[in-house]
């Protein structure tokens, strides 16, 4: 690895985990008699369902109208019927509205299916519209929707795209799939986001445990002379929006600053391939790549699967648990959600089911803090873990705020190099919470 390559103070080094996946080829998932698909898979308002029981809907056709503007519409994943429109426990551990559609096993498309016209042909206003009702979030990150992030704030000027391919969290290896498998849509995603925003700077960020992928994407676009591919040190949380700004533009996101207060927007490459699948067909975003893997898995495998696809059936498609699982995360070890039933749907966020052996997923018993400054030394937003982590255990969070635990990105660094394995990334949802329902009162 080249001392030389570009990436950010701090972080850690979690074991990559990446081989049991990181060389298969992309499955297309069989598509569920039924699919769950909640009115929540993106960061904003639910949407409110606009189907009922017993009605038929289309493939790719509109069950949920987005509301408010940081909101996008839902669609289902399948043809079929309206089963019920009911709550349902989703991946974030609440009930969700959900619909429930029987699959009819025909992908009817909707008659009056529209394919956009080509992108250049728009304005940026019209390509950011096409993406709202395409219904595109974030993919594997926060799900903010991406029309939003393409929304420049007033005051405000952006001059570089910048395409997440990083994908540092372990176990987890589709996005690099991906990029090997698809990189003309990648880039094709990259110029429709970069004509949206009206810039001529476009930059795809990736770790260099993926050799394979720089030099496919390098390839792909050595015929567009304003995108450049970036390599990145492998390093823990590289793929974390402020952190890989500074990788690649070196400038810095302002404490509380968005990145466009550096003149950048962040998306994933998923997300790009996204737009681009969008543009192309004209259907909107009801499938989604994720990585099922874990050492309590059979065969793991990276997988197109239908949003609203059960877990466990995805699990069954790579050939069920090898051993009774200790843990199931939605997402990687580091960020992801532990979830306690496998009847969860995949949604739109959903780049991982990770499942652990009871093993891996015993807990060791966390000892005092012994003051070692090490969970300091990785932190790349320079906060001091251990000393906002004691003033969450006495609730003091006007504390917590004043050591800025609002800017944690809760990316686990702190946690993982522990020696005194204290459960620190807790106590700052717990406070982060805590200080957003005070600033709501
Ligand atoms: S790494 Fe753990 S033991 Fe060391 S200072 Fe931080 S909290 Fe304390
Ligand atoms: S304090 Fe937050 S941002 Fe810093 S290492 Fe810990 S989890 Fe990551």
């Amino acid at each position: 690895m080249s001392p030389n390559l570009a990436t950010f103070r701090g972080g850690s080094h979690p074991p990559q985990s990446k081989e049991a996946t990181k060389d298969k080829p992309l499955v297309i998932a069989e598509v569920p008699n039924e699919v769950i698909i909640p009115m929540s898979m993106h960061i904003g308002a639910p949407c409110k369902p606009v189907v009922k029981r017993g009605d038929h809907v289309y493939l790719g056709q509109k069950i949920g109208e987005a509301q408010g503007f940081v909101s996008v519409p839902i669609h289902s994943s399948v043809s079929g019927k309206v089963k019920a429109v009911e709550p349902r426990q989703h991946p974030n551990g609440e009930l969700v509205e959900s619909v429930i559609i029987e699959n009819d096993g025909k992908d009817e498309l909707p008659p009056d299916l529209e394919i956009p016209p080509h992108y250049e042909t728009l304005t940026p206003e019209e390509v950011v519209n096409y993406i709202k009702e395409f219904g595109l979030v974030g993919i594997g990150g926060a799900t903010f929707p991406t029309h939003v992030k393409l929304t420049i704030p007033e005051g405000k000027s952006v001059d570089t795209v910048v395409l997440n391919g990083a994908e540092c969290e372990p176990y987890i290896t589709c996005d690099d799939r991906l990029m090997k498998d698809y990189p003309d849509k990648v880039i094709e995603g990259l110029k429709i986001i970069m004509h949206a925003l009206g810039v001529n700077n476009g930059k795809i960020g990736i770790e260099d445990n993926k050799p394979e992928a720089i030099e496919i994407m390098t390839k792909a676009a050595e015929n567009e002379s304003n995108i450049e591919v970036v390599p990145l040190k492998t390093k823990y949380p590289q793929g974390a929006e402020k952190q890989l700004i500074t990788a690649t533009t070196g400038r810095e996101v302002p404490s509380g600053g968005l990145p466009a207060d550096a003149g950048v927007v962040v998306n994933n490459v998923g997300t790009a391939a996204q737009i681009a699948t969008s543009f192309q067909t004209g259907q909107p975003f009801y499938e989604t790549l994720l990585t099922c893997t874990g050492e309590a898995v059979n065969n793991p495998q990276n997988m197109l699967v239908r949003l609203g696809t059960p877990f466990q059936e995805v699990i069954d498609q790579c050939g069920g648990f090898k051993v009774e699982p200790g843990k199931i995360i939605s997402g990687g070890p580091m960020m992801g959600v532990a979830q306690f039933t496998t009847e969860v749907p995949v949604i739109k966020s959903t780049s991982g089911i990770l499942c652990f052996t009871p093993e891996q997923a015993q807990l060791p018993e966390p000892t005092d803090c012994i003051k070692c400054g090490k969970c300091t030394e990785v932190c790349p937003i320079r906060l001091q873990p251990y000393q906002i982590s004691a003033y969450a255990l006495q609730d003091d969070w006007d504390e917590c705020d004043a050591l800025h635990v609002k800017d944690c990105i809760e990316c686990g660094s702190c946690a993982f190099v522990c020696p005194a394995k204290r459960p620190l990334l807790s106590t700052f949802r717990t406070a982060k919470r805590a200080l957003a329902q005070k600033g709501r009162k």
